[in-house]
C-alpha cells in the first residue's frame, strides 16, 4: 500500500508540475536514435563489496551529464568503467549501439580528465595540448594550428612556452582540459575537474567548461558529489546512492520532485512533515489542504516534504491558519536568512525556512518569538510515512 502510495504520487507529481520543465535540447530530437551510451544492468565488485549495482543510463549525443552523489557512492567507478580504465564484473556498455566493453581505454578514444590536472611538468603548455596529436600522425602544420586554437578556446593565448609550475590551478585545469579535448573525442569524462580549486575560480570553470561543451557538441559526463555544480552545468542529473542510481533528470526535476529521501536531503534542503490522507485531503497538524489533480494517494500516514523556500513565515497576529512555532534560530547566509523553527505538531526536527534579505528585514524574526507558518499544497512531495515525523 504504501509503495503504491509513492508511485502513483511519483506519476502525478509529473503531470501536475514537470510540464514546464524542459529537458536537453539535444536529446529531443534524438529520442528515437540509438542512445550515444548506453548502460545494461552494469555491476561491479571488489571482492566481496558491490561497488555498484543495475546501473542502466543511457546518454544522448550532445548531453551534458553529471554523476552527483555523497563520497563512495560509486560515481569515479562507474566513469572508469566507461572510461575503460576499470572493467565491470557483469553488464554492457554500448557506444551506439555497438557493445564496446571489451575494448580497452585507447580503443574507446574518449577524453579524460581528472581531478589533479597531472600535466607533464617537463613539458610547455604547448607540448602538452599537442601530446596526445601526435600519436594521431597529424603534420606539424595541422598540430600547430589545432593548439592554437585550443589555447584560444581556454583563453591561454600567449602562454604556448610557459611550463605548468608558472601557471596558477585555473590555468594548469584548463591546459589540462585543452589537452583532453585536443584529439577530438567522441565522449569526454571529467571526475572533480573543479575541486581542487578555489571557489571563485571553480565557478569561472564552471561556466567555460559548459560553454566549450556545448560549443563544441561534446557529449560529457562529469563527476562531482557539488550539488550546485551539477544543478548549474547538467542537462541530466544522475543522483547514486550506495552503488545505485536512485534518480535521473534535469535539474529542476530532480529538485522539485525528488523520487526518494536521499535525493530530497541530498540535492538542496528538505524538511520532512508528518500528515494524514483522506480522501482528496490531507491533514497537516490542525489544517486541512486539498490534494492538487493527478496526486492520488491512498488514505492514512504520510510524510511530505517542503523545501525552506516554501513555508511562507508571519507573525501570529497577521493572518489566521497556518501552524503555529516557535524561532530557533536565524543565520545570516548573505543574499537570504535561514530561520529553524520548532514546532511539535508538524516535526520532531525543527522546520527549515528561507527568507529573503528583504522579507526578515522587514519582518525581523528574533529567537524566541511566536510566528506562524504558511504552507501550499502545490509544493508538496510525498513519501511513505516514517516513523519518526509526528502526524497531524
Ligand atoms: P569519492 O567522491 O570519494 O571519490 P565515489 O563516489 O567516486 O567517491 P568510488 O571511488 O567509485 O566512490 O568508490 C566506490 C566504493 O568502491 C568505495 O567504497 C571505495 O572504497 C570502493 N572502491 C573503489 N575502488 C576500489 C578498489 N580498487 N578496491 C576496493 N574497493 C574500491
Amino acid at each position: 500500500m504504501i509503495a503504491d502510495t509513492v508511485e502513483r504520487t511519483a506519476s502525478g507529481a509529473d503531470s501536475r508540475d514537470l510540464h514546464s520543465v524542459s529537458g536537453p535540447s539535444s536529446a529531443d530530437g534524438a529520442r528515437n536514435a540509438p542512445s550515444f551510451l548506453s548502460l545494461k544492468n552494469v555491476n561491479k565488485a571488489f571482492g566481496a563489496f558491490t561497488a555498484l549495482e543495475g546501473i542502466d543510463l543511457d546518454i544522448q549525443e550532445g548531453e551534458f551529464v553529471c554523476f552527483l552523489g555523497p563520497s563512495g557512492c560509486g560515481k569515479s567507478t562507474l566513469l572508469r568503467i566507461i572510461a575503460g580504465l576499470e572493467q565491470q564484473t557483469a553488464g554492457t556498455i554500448s557506444h551506439r549501439d555497438r557493445d564496446i566493453s571489451g575494448d580497452s581505454a585507447a580503443a574507446r578514444h574518449f577524453g579524460i580528465l581528472f581531478q589533479s590536472y597531472a600535466l607533464f611538468p617537463n613539458l610547455t603548455v604547448r607540448e602538452n595540448v599537442a601530446y596526445g596529436l601526435h600519436n594521431q600522425k597529424l603534420s606539424a602544420d595541422v598540430i600547430d594550428r589545432r593548439v592554437k586554437e585550443l589555447l584560444q578556446l581556454v583563453e591561454l593565448t600567449g602562454s604556448e612556452q610557459k611550463y605548468p609550475r608558472q601557471l596558477s590551478g585555473g590555468q594548469q585545469q584548463r591546459v589540462a582540459l585543452a589537452r583532453a579535448i585536443a584529439p577530438s573525442p567522441k565522449l569526454l569524462l571529467l571526475d572533480e575537474p573543479l575541486s581542487a580549486l578555489d571557489a571563485k575560480v571553480r565557478v569561472y570553470l564552471r561556466e567555460k567548461i559548459r560553454e566549450l561543451q556545448k560549443q563544441l557538441g561534446l557529449t560529457t559526463i562529469m563527476v562531482t558529489h557539488d550539488q550546485e555544480e551539477a544543478l548549474t552545468m547538467a542537462d541530466r542529473i544522475v543522483v547514486m546512492n550506495q552503488g545505485r542510481i536512485d534518480q535521473v533528470g534535469a535539474p529542476i526535476e530532480i529538485y522539485k520532485r525528488p523520487s526518494t529521501r536521499f535525493v530530497a536531503n541530498f540535492v538542496g534542503k528538505a524538511n520532512f512533515i508528518g500528515g494524514n490522507v483522506s480522501g482528496t485531503l490531507i491533514q497537516i497538524a490542525q489544517n486541512t489542504f486539498p490534494t492538487m489533480e493527478g496526486d492520488k494517494l491512498s488514505d492514512g500516514a504520510i510524510d511530505i516534504c517542503v523545501r525552506p523556500e516554501h513555508i511562507q513565515l508571519t507573525s501570529p497576529g497577521a493572518t489566521s491558519g497556518g501552524t503555529l512555532g516557535r524561532v530557533e534560530k536565524v543565520e545570516f547566509l548573505g543574499s537570504f536568512y535561514r530561520v529553524a523553527v520548532s514546532s511539535d505538531a508538524l516535526s520532531k526536527t525543527p522546520i527549515i525556512i528561507d527568507l529573503s534579505a528583504g522579507t526578515q528585514n522587514e519582518l525581523s524574526f528574533q529567537v524566541g518569538e511566536a510566528v506562524r507558518m504558511i504552507f501550499s499544497p502545490q509544493h508538496f512531495t510525498y513519501f511513505a510515512a516514517e516513523q519518526n515525523v509526528e502526524r497531524g
